[in-house]
C-alpha cells in the first residue's frame, strides 16, 4: 500500500483529505503535521494511526504526550519537524499548510526523495515559484495541484499539445463583495468578509477570496505550474462557482472543467490521479442550476489583482513581498487592528518600499519576512 503524509491535517483541506482517505484502501497514513490544535490532531492520530505526528506548539506539544496512548511517535518544533521530513521518504506528500509558513515545509519535501507533492498551499509558489519547481524538476518530483482552478486546468490539458495552448481562463466566484459598491469597502467587518457565497475554507483563504488576492495568487499559481506568462492568463468572473476554469487552444475552442464547489473533488482527484475514484455526491444537475454566467473582474474594486499582476511584470522579490505582506495584512485584518481597505493598501506600501533583487535565493527570501514584519508593525497605524 502506498504511504502518503499530510501536512496541515488539521486545516480545512487537510481534515477533507483524511475524510476522503478513510473512505479508501489506497493509502496508509505515514505522518501528520499541525501547529497547535493537538486535540484534533490526537483524534486524527487514533483514526489513522500514523508512524509519526509532528506539531510545532511546544506546550501543544506537552499536552500532546501527555494523552497519547497509541504507538505514534510525537515530533516536536518546527526545526525538528522539518529536519523529519527531509528525511522522510513517502509516495504522495500533501501540503495543506495555510500561508507562508507551507514554503519550508514545501522545500523539505522536494528534497525528501518523495516523488508526489499535492500542493495545496499556493503561499509556496506565489512567495518562491521559480526556485520550487525548479527544484522540483532537478529532483523528478511532480507537483500535482490541489486548488480547484489548477485542477481543472489539469484536467483540461491532459492529452494536449502545450504548443497549441492559446490563454488560460482562470475563472472567480468574485466573492461575497462582488456586487457592493466600492464607497462601502470601508465598513466591511471581519464577519461579512468571512462569509463566502460558494466555497466553505479555512479563515486565510476566505479573506484573500474576498479581496480577490487569491485570484491574483493563484494567477501567479498558474504561471509556475504550467509555464504560462501571465499575459495569456485572464480572470473571469463566474458566480456560480461551477466552471473550475477553461482552457482556449489556439483554434478558439475553450475547454472547460465543471463541477459543485467542493473541494473533496480536486483533492480526491490529486489523491488518486489519474483515477477519478467515485465520490458520495449528488450528479450535478445543469438543469437545475439553470444558469452560468461571466463578468469581467473589477480591478478598480479588487485592487489586489492588480497588485498581483504587477508585481508578477516585475517578478524578482516582489510577489515574495506580495504574499508575506498579505499574509500579515490579513491577520491583521482578522485581529481587526487594520480596515479591510487597508489591507491592498499595506501590500502596496511593502512591495514600493522594500530592497528588490530580481534574482533572489531562498535566503534572501525568507529575510524579507523580518523586513516585512516590521515594517508593517511600524506602518500600521499611519
Ligand atoms: P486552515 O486554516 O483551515 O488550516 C491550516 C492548517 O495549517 C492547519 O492544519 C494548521 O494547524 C496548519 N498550520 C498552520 N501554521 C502551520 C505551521 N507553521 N506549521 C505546520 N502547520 C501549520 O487552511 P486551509 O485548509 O483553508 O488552507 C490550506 C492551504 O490550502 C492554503 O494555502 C490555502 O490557500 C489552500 N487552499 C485551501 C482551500 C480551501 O478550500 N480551504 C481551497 C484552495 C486552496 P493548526 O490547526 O494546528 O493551527
Ligand atoms: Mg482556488
Amino acid at each position: 500500500m502506498k504511504k502518503i503524509a499530510i501536512l496541515g491535517s488539521t486545516g480545512s483541506i487537510g481534515t477533507q483529505a483524511l475524510e476522503l482517505l478513510s473512505e479508501s484502501n489506497d493509502y496508509i497514513v505515514d505522518y501528520l503535521y499541525a501547529n497547535s490544535n493537538y486535540k484534533l490532531l490526537y483524534q486524527q492520530i487514533k483514526s489513522t494511526e500514523p508512524k509519526f505526528a509532528c506539531i510545532n506548539c511546544e506546550d501543544s506539544y506537552n499536552k500532546l504526550k501527555e494523552i497519547n496512548n497509541t504507538n505514534t511517535e510525537i515530533i516536536c518544533g518546527l526545526n525538528n519537524s522539518l529536519d523529519f521530513i527531509k528525511s522522510r521518504k513517502v509516495d504522495l506528500s500533501l501540503n495543506a499548510i495555510v500561508g507562508i509558513s507551507g514554503l519550508k515545509p514545501t522545500l523539505h519535501i522536494i528534497a525528501s526523495g518523495t516523488k508526489f507533492l499535492a500542493l495545496a498551499n499556493k503561499e509556496s509558489l506565489v512567495m518562491a515559484g521559480e526556485i520550487v519547481t525548479e527544484i522540483a524538476h532537478k529532483n523528478g518530483v511532480k507537483i500535482l495541484p490541489v486548488d480547484s482552478e489548477h485542477s481543472a486546468i489539469w484536467q483540461c490539458l491532459t492529452g494536449e499539445n502545450d504548443l497549441d495552448i492559446s490563454r488560460i481562463i482562470l475563472t472567480a466566484s468574485g466573492g461575497p463583495f462582488r456586487a457592493l459598491d466600492k464607497k462601502d469597502f470601508k465598513s466591511i467587518t471581519v464577519k461579512d468578509a468571512l462569509n463566502h457565497p460558494n466555497w466553505d475554507m479555512g479563515n486565510k483563504i476566505t479573506i484573500d477570496s474576498a479581496t480577490m488576492m487569491n485570484k491574483g495568487f493563484e494567477v501567479i499559481e498558474t504561471k509556475w505550474l504550467f509555464g504560462l506568462s501571465e499575459d495569456r492568463i485572464d480572470i473571469l468572473v463566474h458566480p456560480q462557482s461551477i466552471i473550475h476554469s477553461m482552457v482556449e487552444f489556439n483554434d478558439t475552442s475553450i475547454k472547460a472543467q465543471l463541477g459543485f464547489p467542493d473541494m473533496k473533488i480536486p483533492i480526491n482527484y490529486a489523491l488518486h490521479y489519474p483515477k477519478h475514484k467515485k465520490l458520495n455526491l449528488k450528479p450535478l444537475n445543469l438543469d437545475l442550476i439553470g444558469q452560468l454566467t461571466f463578468e469581467k473582474p473589477d480591478l478598480n474594486k479588487f485592487q489586489c489583482i492588480q497588485l498581483a499582476y504587477n508585481a508578477m511584470e516585475s517578478g524578482g522579490t516582489s510577489t515574495s513581498i506580495l504574499n508575506i505582506a498579505n499574509d500579515l495584512s490579513v491577520e491583521l485584518f482578522l485581529n481587526k487592528k487594520i480596515k479591510f481597505t487597508q489591507i491592498p493598501k499595506l501590500i502596496e506600501l511593502c512591495i514600493t518600499k522594500h530592497h528588490y533583487i530580481s534574482k533572489p535565493n531562498i535566503d534572501d527570501i525568507f529575510e524579507q519576512i523580518d523586513w516585512v514584519k516590521n515594517y508593517i508593525n511600524k506602518n500600521t497605524f499611519i
